[in-house]
């Protein structure tokens, strides 16, 4: 993703378009300067404190980040678990710091974004970004048309303690709520 600017910030800020939102662009840029950072983010709404259920174990244990994999391994037995397993980053090719950038302005716009845009802003191909935007609204109208007090699963990263100004919380919500699946 290209740097955003201060200055770019404070302009769309003026332009009243996140107005209501004190997290700005330039925020998000350096709480997730990398993909790294991205993920350590999912990972811990999943699992706060790294502390997770490990299946060999048969017990929780605290995990460490496995260099060069998008990985965490159980600090006793080594065994692998995957933060985006589940979520509709898994199988992207998209980088996690372009979905959290179009995630950002969707939350600050009220979804009111183009494809074109994207492209613009993040460097991606149009095809990617339109995908991109097309699965995130897929999820925001899935979560719109849940009841509200359905069932819902334990270990929905969802409805774990997502900050709401992030605008990151829906997405990350397991891809069997999303319809039209994961186009090749
Ligand atoms: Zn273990």
């Amino acid at each position: 993703m290209r740097p955003i600017s201060q200055s770019m910030a404070k302009k769309k800020l003026k332009q009243g378009a996140a107005a209501h939102l004190a997290y700005t662009v330039a925020d998000l840029s350096r709480e997730f300067p990398n993909d790294d950072a991205c993920l350590e983010y999912i990972k811990e709404q999943r699992w706060p404190n790294s502390v997770a259920m490990c299946e060999k174990c048969n017990i929780e244990r605290k995990h460490y980040r496995v260099a060069g994999r998008k990985a965490y391994a159980c600090n006793r037995c080594g065994n692998h678990i995957y933060p985006l397993k589940g979520t509709l980053f898994a199988r992207s090719a998209t980088s996690l710091q372009t979905w959290f950038y179009v995630m950002y302005v969707m939350a600050s716009t009220g979804s009111r974004i183009t494809a074109k845009r994207i492209q613009r802003e993040t460097g991606v191909t149009y095809k990617t970004a339109w995908r991109t935007l097309r699965q995130l609204r897929q999820v925001i109208v899935n979560e719109q048309l849940r009841p509200a007090h359905s069932t819902k699963e334990i270990d929905v990263p969802n409805d774990l303690n997502v900050p709401q100004e992030h605008g990151l919380s829906t997405a990350l919500q397991r891809e069997s709520d999303i319809t039209t699946g994961m186009p090749a």
